[in-house]
């Protein structure tokens, strides 16, 4: 069985990671979304809650799992046997921070954990979780960037009513 594992914060996750979703479970058996504890944040949305979030907007996909974690990205891998993270791309600017963890993770891991890299649909290039959250910060519209579930708990971060 092939398996693959896309990590990342997803806080929120946007139209942008879903379109990686789609391409990379097509492209394995199993395709695990790791939703990262990264404590130096302060999140939108909690562990639990984008977890939660990410299994309503997946749940047309039934070979996706949704799990998180909060320690060093080779040692979730190595327990769950996944050889493969998927990363996405959507500019020269990602590519050097990308690079990186690729190189850092196939280093600690012995050669166990590679990366494979998505390009971004070029309808998504410009969205980022952050974008995201400082246009919903002053109300605006952030329809075209996140599932339409999502939208006014979002705003509610926020304390606004649409
Ligand atoms: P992290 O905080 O680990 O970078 P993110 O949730 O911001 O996590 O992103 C997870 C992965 O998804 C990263 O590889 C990022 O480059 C990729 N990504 C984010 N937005 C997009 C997008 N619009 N199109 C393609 N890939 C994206």
């Amino acid at each position: 069985m092939k398996k693959a594992m896309y990590p990342g914060s997803f806080d929120p996750i946007t139209l942008g990671h879903i379109d990686v979703i789609h391409r990379a479970a097509e492209m394995f058996d199993e395709l695990t979304i790791c939703v990262l504890n990264n404590q130096a944040k302060k999140p939108l949305f909690s562990v639990d809650e984008r977890v939660k979030i990410i299994r309503e907007a997946t749940s047309d996909l039934d070979n996706v799992v949704v799990d998180s974690f909060g320690g060093l990205l080779i040692d979730y891998a190595k327990e769950k046997q996944i050889h493969i993270s998927i990363r996405g791309l959507r500019a020269v600017t990602d590519f050097e921070y990308e690079l990186q963890i690729a190189q850092t993770n196939r280093l600690l891991s012995g050669g166990d954990l590679d990366t494979v890299f998505l390009t971004t649909s070029l309808e998504y290039a410009y969205l980022s979780s952050s974008a995201v959250k400082e246009i919903a910060m002053f109300g605006g519209d952030i329809s075209k960037c996140v599932p339409a579930f999502l939208i006014d708990s979002i705003y509610a971060q926020y304390g606004i009513k649409r």
